[in-house]
C-alpha cells in the first residue's frame, strides 16, 4: 500500500526556489503541484544581453497562514555575494526539513520556526550585499583587490547547512 500523503502544497514559480521546494517537499511525502507562468524552458533564459534593474527586497514576514514566501520573493539580494540561488535553495530545503520534522502535524509551529531562521538568513545576506554594493558602487571605499563577500551564511561559507 502507498505511504499516506503528509500534506498537499501548491508551489507558485517553478525556478530555483520553487522547483527545489517542490522536490524536497515531495521527498518528504507531500503531494505537490508546481504552477509556473512562463511557457519558455528555463534553460533558454539569459542568453541575450540585457539591462537589469536591481531593487532591494527584504520582507518582514515569510509566512502568512499556510502561504510561504521564499527565494527572491522574500529577499532579492544585490549580486555582490553571488548567493541568490543558494539562498533560494536553502529556503526551500529548510522548509521541507521543517515540515518533515513537524510534530503530530503541527505545521504552524514548523512554519514559525522556519520563518524565524530564514528571516535571519535573508536579513544577514541583505545587509552584507547592500554594504558591498554601497561601498563598491556609491561610496568609493572598496579597495582594489578586496575579495567579494561570497558565502551564504557568512563570508567564505561554501555549503548549505545540513538538512
Ligand atoms: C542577471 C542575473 C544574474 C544572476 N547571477 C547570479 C549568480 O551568479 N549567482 C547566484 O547565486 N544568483 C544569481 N542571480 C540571482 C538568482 O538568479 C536568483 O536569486 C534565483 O533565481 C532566485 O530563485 P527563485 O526561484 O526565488 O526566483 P526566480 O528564479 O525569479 O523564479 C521565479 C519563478 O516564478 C515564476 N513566476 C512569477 N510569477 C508567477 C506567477 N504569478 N505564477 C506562476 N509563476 C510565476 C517566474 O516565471 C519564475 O520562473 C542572478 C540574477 C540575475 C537576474
Amino acid at each position: 500500500m502507498a505511504d499516506p500523503v503528509a500534506g498537499r502544497a501548491a508551489v507558485v514559480g517553478g525556478s530555483l526556489g520553487g522547483l527545489n521546494a517542490a522536490l524536497w517537499l515531495a521527498d518528504a511525502g507531500w503531494d505537490v503541484e508546481v504552477l509556473e507562468r512562463s511557457r519558455s524552458p528555463l534553460e533558454g533564459r539569459g542568453a541575450e544581453p540585457f539591462v537589469q534593474l536591481i531593487v532591494d527586497v527584504a520582507v518582514p514576514r515569510m509566512v502568512f497562514g499556510r502561504v510561504c514566501l521564499l527565494g527572491d520573493a522574500a529577499f532579492a539580494l544585490r549580486p555582490h555575494a553571488a548567493v541568490g540561488t543558494a539562498k533560494a535553495a536553502e529556503d526551500a530545503w529548510q522548509l521541507a526539513r521543517a515540515l518533515r520534522s513537524a510534530d503530530c502535524g503541527d505545521v504552524d509551529h514548523a512554519l514559525a520556526e522556519w520563518e524565524a531562521a530564514q528571516l535571519r538568513l535573508g536579513g544577514q545576506a541583505t545587509a552584507r550585499t547592500c554594504a558591498a554594493g554601497n561601498r563598491s558602487q556609491f561610496d568609493g571605499t572598496w579597495q582594489v583587490g578586496e575579495p567579494l563577500p561570497f558565502g551564504l551564511y557568512e563570508v567564505g561559507d561554501s555549503a548549505l547547512r545540513p538538512p
